[in-house]
Parts: structure tokens; C-alpha cells; sequence
């Protein structure tokens, strides 16, 4: 008996993913998925049609994102399920973040430009399309006209977190992030956990009312995934897997590298606000 699978983390279009919601449902159920969460980054605009795509694909879809939030100065992803598309507060979190991101762009441009670097913003819009606009839209610039010979170096020369072209701008914090998840009747799992640089004080971190912990991630194996399996089973919290694809120009982890299986997925999306 195969054991069923879904996969809850992936990027679309709508953020810095190179698919789009309907590429991703088909590529799930390609690769004999029996669920899957979109979860862009900072928004759900892709929900606007992925319920309707998945119903007549006939792929159970569970509402999801990718909340950037911040806990003692560190970058924190946290995962939202089950939540409420049309809550007031979930909505505002989303346009607070749109905001916060445009003018940490400007300063990211900015720093980029006393660097001899120059790119405007029409660039960036132009780059993005209709996407959440991150820092991978960024760096893709920087590689296309030919300031780095790869993502990994626009990351490591001028926009990683410790990159000199790096800025913060008004963010929000980890914990207001949870509550706002709770309050669109969602639940929140912190993403990624092994991603986390180590001066992290995880247990501090985990004094937050988080839901789950998404201990299973992209192709790593079972030997960095058991800690934090074992952190969760400490805890009592629920344990999620996901890939984290981003396209497959983009991803290092297949779609359904790592998966939460599919009886804790059904009870995530019976609790679920939104099903389209
Ligand atoms: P942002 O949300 O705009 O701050 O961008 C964060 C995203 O950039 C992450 O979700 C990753 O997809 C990507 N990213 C961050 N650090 C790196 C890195 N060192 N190399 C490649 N991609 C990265
Ligand atoms: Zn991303
Ligand atoms: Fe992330
Ligand atoms: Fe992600």
C-alpha cells in the first residue's frame, strides 16, 4: 500500500515561484500527490484561483501562506493553514507586508545603487509581474545583467540576511503574526526550522503559541529532520513536511520531496474556513 501524501509548502507566480497555480496542481497530481498547500509568500492572491483549478483537477487544496515575521531581530517563516481568505486581519497583514516590502525594495535598490549597481524600480515591477516582490526578483536581476554570475552569489555578495546590501524595513513580529493566524481561525506551524541561523533561541521561540512545526523539509534527509520531529513530540505540536518548490529552475527539492501526511492534511482542511 502506497502511504498518501501532501505536500504544504510550495511558491506560485503570486510570489517568487516560477509556476502557476494551475502548473503546480497538475505537477501534484503528476507526481501522485493526494494534497496539496500553495503558500506564497506574504499573500493568498493565489487562491483567487487555485480552488476552482482544483476542484476540476479533483486535488484537495488546503489555504496556505508563508508569513515573514521576525523574533529577536532574526527572520522567522511562519506557515498558515486553514485560515479564513476573507479575514479582515489576515487581509491587513497582507497589505502591510506589500507596503513593507516596497519600501525595503527602494532602500535595497538604493544600497545597491552606492554599489555602482544600478536598477529602478519599474525593473523590479516589470520583473515581477503581479508577484509579491522579494529578493529573489532582485537577484535575478543582478544575474541578468550580468553584476553576478549566479542567485547564489547576488545572495552571498549583496542580499543575504548578512549581505551588505540587505535592509530590514518595519517588520512584523513573530508573535503578532501567530495571532493574526489564530485569528483567521488558522493555524500556525514555524517553517523550516533547520534554515534557522544558530544563535537562535529556539526554545524562546517556541514559548510562541505555535500549532506545528514543519520538521520534514525539501531533500533533506531523515538525520536533520529527527530533531526537529523530536523538538515537535517535546512540545506537542504537529509535525508538517513540505518541499518548498519554487519551480523547478529554482528548487533544489522536487514537488513532494518532503510531505505531511494526508490524514493530518484532511483534519487541516476539515478545520479549514476556506475551501473555494
Ligand atoms: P524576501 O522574502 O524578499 O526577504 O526573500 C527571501 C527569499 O529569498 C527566501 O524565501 C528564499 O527564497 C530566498 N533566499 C534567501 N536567502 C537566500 C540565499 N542565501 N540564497 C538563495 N535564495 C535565498
Ligand atoms: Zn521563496
Ligand atoms: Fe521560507
Ligand atoms: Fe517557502
Amino acid at each position: 500500500m502506497t502511504f498518501k501524501k501532501a505536500d504544504l509548502h510550495c511558491h506560485s507566480l503570486y510570489s517568487d515561484g516560477s509556476c502557476s497555480p494551475f502548473e503546480l496542481i497538475a505537477m501534484a497530481k503528476e507526481r501522485s500527490l493526494s494534497g496539496l498547500s500553495i503558500t506564497d509568500h506574504d499573500t493568498v492572491a493565489a487562491y483567487s484561483e487555485a480552488f476552482a483549478i482544483a476542484e476540476q483537477e479533483g486535488l484537495p487544496l488546503l489555504a496556505g501562506a508563508e508569513f515573514s515575521s521576525e523574533f529577536n531581530r532574526i527572520g522567522v517563516h511562519i506557515l498558515a493553514y486553514a485560515i479564513d481568505l476573507k479575514s479582515e486581519p489576515l487581509l491587513n497583514l497582507c497589505q502591510r507586508h506589500q507596503q513593507r516590502r516596497r519600501q525595503r525594495n527602494l532602500l535595497m535598490l538604493s544600497a545597491l545603487a552606492d554599489k555602482g549597481i544600478y536598477l529602478s524600480e519599474g525593473q523590479l515591477l516589470e520583473k515581477a509581474g503581479q508577484a509579491t516582490i522579494g529578493r529573489p526578483h532582485i537577484a535575478e536581476l543582478l544575474v541578468a545583467g550580468g553584476h553576478c554570475s549566479d542567485m547564489k552569489e547576488a545572495f552571498t555578495r549583496y542580499l543575504g540576511d548578512r549581505a551588505p546590501c540587505y535592509r530590514r524595513f518595519e517588520t512584523v513580529s513573530s508573535e503578532e503574526t501567530i495571532e493574526i493566524i489564530h485569528q483567521a481561525g488558522g493555524v500556525a506551524v514555524l517553517a523550516h526550522p533547520h534554515l534557522l541561523p544558530k544563535e537562535t533561541k529556539i526554545d524562546r521561540l517556541l514559548c510562541l503559541p505555535f500549532d506545528g512545526i514543519e520538521a520534514y523539509y525539501g531533500n533533506f534527509n531523515s538525520q536533520k529532520n529527527r530533531p526537529w520531529v523530536e523538538l515537535a513530540q517535546q512540545h506537542s505540536l504537529f509535525v508538517t513536511g513540505g518541499s518548498d518548490f519554487h519551480g523547478a529552475a529554482k528548487s533544489q527539492a522536487e514537488l513532494g520531496s518532503a510531505w505531511t501526511p494526508f490524514d493530518l492534511f484532511e483534519r487541516l482542511r476539515q478545520t479549514s474556513h476556506s475551501t473555494g
